[in-house]
């Protein structure tokens, strides 16, 4: 499944190490995993260090950006306003919006209030009413590198139970993360998300989910979160992807917008809430990339 690489040969990642020293252990122990049938990662989706340091940088705009939302959002703002903050922040900081014209989306930014669970597109019409939450999903692209991170904002003062699933949402990311440890399987993140979701009343979106990102915008693996423990993809260190579960307080059927094809809603039209951070698995467990 690997290409042959010889122990005494400089590593193709580039770290300046020799093959033995570096990925060989790495490669042989997936090798192992694969020979047990497990879904194991390609070489390619296992970055260098020279990508991640790309992808880190880009990351930091993203986090920037984010800041910057942070300190001007408010009640009686429209949607479209947060579009002009984040699309004038990215180009200033000398990166690109990833979304704008990604499969024909319209805008630089996802803003999903409410019952819009993600994709929603940013409009002069759709204004920030105090009690609302929306997510604010950014994604930049720096120097050729992609980074997405979400984050969720209570307009004014909000009611104790969005104020709640808010919250929840964002402990089910800080659960997940404590499972992202090599040779774990990606499916113990949805196994803690969904426990958590469920134990608080809540559902979790099974349609959209979280992927692979850094030299793309959306990479292998396609990451769902109603998932058991010991499924899904091996995780090794090197692989960077998101965790962003979407949790409703409703049921966790969805549907899409007829009219604009993109945004997806609560099918009870009760609220939903989703934290996204880019993350890289290391050695040890993972380090955050963008938040
Ligand atoms: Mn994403």
């Amino acid at each position: 499944m690997f290409e042959k690489w010889n122990a005494t040969q400089l590593c193709w990642c580039k770290s300046g190490k020799k093959y033995g020293e570096c990925h060989q252990k790495i490669e042989d122990k997936i090798r192992e995993f694969k020979k047990q049938g497990c879904m194991v990662p390609t070489r390619k989706l296992l970055k260098t260090p020279e990508q991640i340091e790309g992808i880190r940088e880009s990351g930091k705009l993203n986090i920037a950006v984010l800041d910057y939302v942070a300190e001007h959002i408010q009640a009686g703002m429209s949607t479209e306003a947060i579009n002009t903050l984040v699309h004038d922040k990215i180009l200033e900081l000398g990166g690109i919006p990833a979304p704008l014209n990604f499969e024909g989306f319209p805008k630089s930014v996802c803003t999903s209030i409410n019952n819009q669970i993600c994709h929603g597109i940013p409009s002069e019409d759709m204004i920030l009413g105090v009690g609302d939450i929306i997510n604010v999903d950014v994604s930049t692209i720096y120097k050729g590198y992609f980074s997405d991170s979400s984050r969720m904002f209570c307009i004014g003062e909000v009611s104790e139970e969005n104020r709640k699933l808010v919250q929840t949402a964002k402990e089910c990311v800080l659960l997940a993360l404590e499972e992202v440890k090599p040779w774990k399987f990606m499916g113990d993140l949805g196994a803690v998300i969904t426990k958590h979701a469920y134990a608080n009343g809540y559902s979790v979106v099974q349609e959209v989910g979280g992927h692979g990102v850094g030299l793309k915008f959306h990479e292998k693996p396609t990451i769902m979160y109603v998932t058991r423990k010991n499924t899904g993809m091996l995780l090794v260190p090197g692989m960077v992807f998101t965790i962003e579960p979407m949790i409703n307080m409703g049921t966790h059927e969805i549907y899409i917008d007829d009219d604009n094809g993109w945004t997806i809603y609560t099918d009870d039209d009760k609220p939903s809430a989703q934290w996204e951070v880019t993350i890289v698995v290391t050695e040890k467990g993972y380090e955050i990339l963008a938040c």
